[in-house]
């Protein structure tokens, strides 16, 4: 995968979805379930700062997203509606964590089995 790999377009989570889908520079068409995303959240709070990124079950007021803020040119921002908003998606990372057809068969997050750190 090269660097335009790593580069969102478009992102679709409209309210009260309970997934989101980003559309990735090659043309990639990300799914990612809400459960999945919230589940993996990787800042320090969620996950410490270390190892791998391991599934934490979200509970269900958890799911709803309110916005989605780049950072710089490397990372999506999640602010959740209950106001958690610490955690840091590089696009690399989101790219692990697809649920799309294509990617959810090799995907460790499908059966929430613990993701690489990126
Ligand atoms: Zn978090
Ligand atoms: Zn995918």
């Amino acid at each position: 995968m090269d660097a335009k790999s790593f580069k969102a377009v478009a992102v679709r989570s409209p309210r009260g979805a309970t997934v989101t889908e980003i559309d990735w520079a090659d043309g990639h068409k990300g799914r990612y379930p809400h459960e999945i995303m919230r589940g993996y959240c990787p800042c320090a709070g969620c996950q410490g700062h270390s190892g791998n990124i391991v599934f934490v079950p979200p509970a269900a007021h958890q799911l709803e997203i309110d916005r989605f803020d780049a950072v710089g040119r490397y990372a999506l921002q999640i602010v959740w509606f209950d106001g958690h908003d610490t955690g840091l998606y590089s696009y690399k990372y989101l790219r692990a964590l697809c649920q799309c057809e294509a990617c959810v068969g090799a995907s460790p997050a499908a059966s929430h089995s613990p993701v690489d750190r990126a």
